[in-house]
């Protein structure tokens, strides 16, 4: 059989291990991605400095490298192939492309200048292609986070550590020059619900707090755990662990440190002041009402803030031809299986990772997620060859595509390139290229 996954990410990468592991179907599985470097979000959405998750790359590798694997590089699907050209070279497409815009808070003044999704400013500080250099000029002395998850914290982190401290990561070089003049001394990281709501994990915070860069604050009364909250607590663990690192916080007196972060739950952003840039935002109190649902309690003051990052969630993308939950922005599927409205299911596609469930979850929870997609395409692998005769090679749809195809060899040229600006720079094991431009001189194209 023959299967194509779109998207290099940890779910695609973990369905071609799945596909490649079984012994119920031999599978010969191409990886198309539009970048010619693979891995998606361990490359360009896990934080620079948490390289024990970035390791993760090392058994993705393995995969990559397994003989009945190969990576197309620099395909976009939808630009340079479409789904019809997939599906006469393939009896089976595993659509993995993540989900990869930001949510929108909805709020007046949202698009000032200034006002930026965390989305961007993680591809920044990543190194990804798309993003300019310039992007991000850290003038404002004063900022604001906005969310009460795992990606808030990397931002936050981000802007609170000093350069120094990021010099061993693979941050390019002209964005940690941008990190080493940023001017924020003060960040506000703001939790629309309380504590026990915060979808922080526990390892991310202890982090925070263990930042030699930074005090961190949070009010105890903002701990305070009605009996609703009380009872919660005897069920969930990690919102223990989670409540006893913040009340460690909550003891803490701030020692001077170059920056601060002051953490602060209930409350919500309303608006996003300022007339050409940001410079403030205003900020309502929150609480339940008597059914439980979140309101605004009245109490609205405003943040002398002159950036604002919105770190409240990341969504889906349509893919052109495949269908598409505008509630969910996800693609519908039972068990991995594409189906439409209707509930009928489009034979041939499936779907693995957040384009499949949303975002949500850890890198390893990709691999439970693309094995059970696996299981379903292998339970239908005999009407799939049965449906597709005569396929032809991928390479006659790429010609006069326009794409520029790369390798697995190209991606080895890249990855051998950032690691000697790392060793030209004295810095840690790779510095990332940055842009199109350095790929493709990388590779002499
Ligand atoms: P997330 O965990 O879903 O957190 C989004 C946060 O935004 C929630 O606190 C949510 O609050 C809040 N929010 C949503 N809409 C809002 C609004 N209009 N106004 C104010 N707040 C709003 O999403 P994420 O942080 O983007 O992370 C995505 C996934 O990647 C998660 O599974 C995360 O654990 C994972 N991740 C893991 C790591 C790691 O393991 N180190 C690092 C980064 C990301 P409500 O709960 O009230 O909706």
């Amino acid at each position: 059989m023959r299967v194509a996954v779109i998207g290099s990410g940890p779910a695609g990468i973990y369905t071609a291990d799945a596909l490649t592991r079984q012994s119920r179907e031999a599978v010969a599985v191409d990886i198309l991605d539009r970048l010619p470097t693979p891995y998606g979000l361990v490359r360009y959405g896990v934080a620079p400095d948490h390289l024990k998750i970035k390791s993760v790359a090392r058994t993705l590798r393995a995969v990559l490298e397994h003989p009945q694997v190969r990576f197309i590089g620099g395909v976009e699907y939808g630009r340079h192939v479409t789904r019809a050209d997939l599906a006469r070279s393939y009896h089976a497409i595993v659509y993995a492309t993540g989900a990869s815009v930001d949510r929108r808070m909805g709020i007046p003044g949202e698009d000032l200048p200034g006002s930026v999704a965390a989305t961007d400013f993680v591809n920044w500080y990543c190194g990804h292609p798309d993003t300019e250099v310039e992007r991000f000029l850290l003038d404002a002395e004063e900022v604001a986070v906005i969310g009460a998850g795992n990606v808030a914290v990397d931002v936050v982190r981000i802007l609170a550590k000093s350069a120094d401290e990021l010099r061993h990561t693979d941050i390019p070089q002209p964005v940690l020059d941008a990190l080493a003049a940023s001017k924020v001394r003060r960040i506000h990281l703001l939790a629309r619900r309380g504590p026990l709501q915060a979808k922080f994990t526990a390892p991310e915070l202890r982090d925070l707090g263990a930042l030699d860069n930074a005090d961190i604050t949070v009010r105890s009364e903002q701990l305070d755990i009605d009996p609703n909250g009380e009872e919660m607590l005897g069920a969930a663990r990690a919102a223990r662990t989670n409540l006893k690192i913040l009340q460690e916080w909550a003891e803490r007196t701030p020692e001077g440190r170059p920056r601060r972060i002051d953490l602060r739950f209930w409350v919500r952003p309303v608006a996003v002041t300022g007339e050409e840039r940001v410079t403030g935002l205003r900020v309502e109190e929150t609480e339940f009402d008597a059914e439980g649902r979140l309101t605004g309690a009245g109490n609205v003051d405003t943040l002398g803030v002159g950036m604002v990052f919105r770190s409240i969630g990341y969504v889906g993308v349509p893919l052109a031809g495949v269908p598409f939950d505008e509630a969910t922005r996800t693609v519908p599927n039972t068990e991995g299986r594409v189906h439409d409205s209707t509930g009928a299911v489009v034979p041939g596609d499936y779907v693995a990772g957040w384009i499949k469930r949303g975002a949500t979850g850890v890198i390893g929870t990709n691999k439970s997620d693309a094995a059970a997609t696996v299981r379903s395409l292998l339970d239908d692998a005999p009407q799939l060859r049965a449906a597709s005769s005569g396929l032809i090679p991928i390479e006659q749809a790429l010609e006069g595509s326009g794409a520029t195809v790369t390798d697995y060899g190209d991606w080895l040229t890249i990855d051998a390139a950032e690691a000697e600006r790392a060793a030209l720079l004295g810095r840690g094991e790779r510095v990332k290229l940055l842009g199109w431009e350095e790929f493709y001189g990388a590779l002499g194209r």
